[in-house]
């Protein structure tokens, strides 16, 4: 089953003489529950590609379909709707409230869908322990090692039960074995869940993984491989 398409898109920046091409007419379709490698060098227009799949930037041309229903165009409250029910992110950098506890980090996304307090512990804690750090739930966000932050960053985007998991170089800034548990903890997600996997990445090893693999140019698909 289909679970998204992007049809045609270009993604331009700035203007003029400073216009940038970064997606230039690219066309893609996911299906629910797999695991796809958006690979390619920096610069290549894989981050680009993933927001406009995550809905956080629109194409500048080009369509997009989520769930067969037309997306392109729908206004910024509905997308935000959409995030926060149906998708989960895990960036490189992380993105955590440093001096907030490892707590108040994981249930932020619910915060934000009005669900009650007590009810959003309860599943922050239930979240974190499937990342094994159910122990850590009251320290601050900033006091973790690499490898437990990215962790509490996996439980936050399971915390909405999403039906994607848009991951943007996860292990970019873990040493490999640290980043191999993080891998194994987003692919145990995608095969015992059904999560859907959208990873960007330029280990080749991490997109070998992944059923399928975006390989990406000069803001093109040049190859994909199954
Ligand atoms: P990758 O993730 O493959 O390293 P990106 O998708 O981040 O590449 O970027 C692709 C190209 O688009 C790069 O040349 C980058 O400088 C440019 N780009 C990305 N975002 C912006 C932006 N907001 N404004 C201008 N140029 C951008
Ligand atoms: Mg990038």
């Amino acid at each position: 089953m289909t679970l998204m398409e992007v049809k045609n898109v270009q993604r331009v920046f700035g203007k003029g003489e400073s216009e940038f091409i970064a997606l230039n007419d690219v066309s893609l379709t996911i299906e629910k529950g797999e695991s796809v490698a958006i690979i390619g060098k920096s610069g290549s227009g894989k981050s680009t590609l993933m927001h406009i799949l995550a809905l956080l930037d629109r194409p500048t041309k080009g369509e997009i379909i989520l769930d067969g229903k037309d997306v392109t165009q729908i206004k910024e409250k509905q997308l935000n709707h959409v995030r926060n029910q149906q998708f989960g992110f895990v960036f490189q950098q992380f993105f955590m409230n440093a001096k907030d506890s490892v707590l108040d980090n994981v249930t932020l996304p619910l915060k934000i869908s009005g669900v009650p307090a007590k009810r959003r512990k309860e599943l922050a804690m239930k979240a974190l322990q499937q990342v094994d750090l159910a122990e850590k739930a009251k320290s601050k966000a900033n006091d973790l090692s690499g490898g437990q932050k990215q962790r509490v960053c996996v439980a936050r985007a399971i915390i909405n039960q999403p039906q994607v998991i848009f991951a943007d170089e996860p292990t970019g800034n873990l040493d490999s074995t640290t980043g191999e548990r993080i891998e194994n903890l987003l692919f145990d997600l995608n095969q015992s869940q059904g999560i859907t996997l959208i990873i960007v990445t330029h280990d080749e090893d991490l997109a070998a993984r992944c059923d399928r693999k975006i390989r990406m140019r000069d803001g093109k698909i040049i190859e994909e491989v199954k």
